[in-house]
């Protein structure tokens, strides 16, 4: 039996391996067709729906930055996962009575899109601090690029106020912004639209210059629009159940 599981963990070990050697082969294109060197485009393996013993195994393989998008299950690996040096991206959609647990492990909020979060997302960054962590817990405000509001995001016209807020903010520290690119437009487009909101957030906020863009599909035209983080999900770990 344990065999059996034995030669499972090694497949398994074997086609994440894979995937993240397609991916990185990709994100290196796309830096080269750009002109610009790969060390400034960090990709964050979203492991969302898959098991911790898969994050685990991303870990092993060199893998420093993970990204889920619930709570409920970000919360758990991260606490399993503690002791493996990793750094937990949070991408989802986030709501307000959850964000002192995210700010209790993340490195990197990429969702905060309206004004309750930030001061919800203070007091759980204040709390942290206090209890000897990181002075601040880093934040991306995301922007709608659609009027869809679904997908959540601030809509353009509204992110320099809740930039604003965020900086003024307790222990949080703006660090950028963040998109999904709408379904039915060019990614190009959405991206080079996302490029122009970042360019206006650093006038205001010079160290703001984290642009996280870009998902399996899209990661190309997200590299070639100036994206400093790539969240790349099924390109490693394969299809998820639907309904995420
Ligand atoms: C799931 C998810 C991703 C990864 O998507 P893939 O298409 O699997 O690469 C990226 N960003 C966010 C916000 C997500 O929820």
């Amino acid at each position: 039996m344990t065999d059996r599981r034995a030669e499972l963990g090694t497949d398994r070990r074997a086609e994440l391996e894979a995937g993240l050697v397609a991916v990185r082969r990709r994100v290196v294109a796309a830096c080269e067709q750009a002109g610009r060197d790969v060390a400034g485009v960090t990709t964050v393996v979203v492991t969302k729906t898959f098991p911790a013993s898969d994050v685990a195994l991303l870990a092993s393989l060199g893998v420093r930055d993970v990204g889920e998008s619930k709570d409920q299950e970000a919360s758990v690996k991260a606490l399993e996962l503690a002791g493996l040096g990793l750094r937990w991206h949070f991408v989802g959609r986030l709501q307000t009575n959850k964000a002192r647990s995210v700010a209790a492990y993340a490195h990197l909020v990429h969702s905060l899109d309206r004004r309750r979060l930030v001061a919800a997302l203070s007091r759980g960054a204040v709390e942290r601090r206090d209890a000897g962590g990181p002075p601040a817990l880093r934040c991306l405000v995301q922007v709608s690029l659609d009027a869809e509001p679904s997908r959540g995001g601030a809509a353009p016209d509204d992110v320099p106020a809740l930039a604003d807020a965020t900086s003024d903010a307790d222990a949080l520290e703006l660090t950028g912004v963040m998109a999904i690119a709408p379904q039915g437009v060019e990614p190009a487009r959405a991206f080079a639209r996302l490029a122009e909101v970042a360019e206006r957030l650093r006038r205001d906020h010079p160290g703001a210059d984290v642009v996280s863009a870009g998902m399996s599909g899209d990661l190309e035209a997200a590299v070639l629009a100036g994206a400093t983080h790539l969240r790349v999900g099924s390109a490693v770990l394969g299809s998820r159940p639907p309904l995420e």
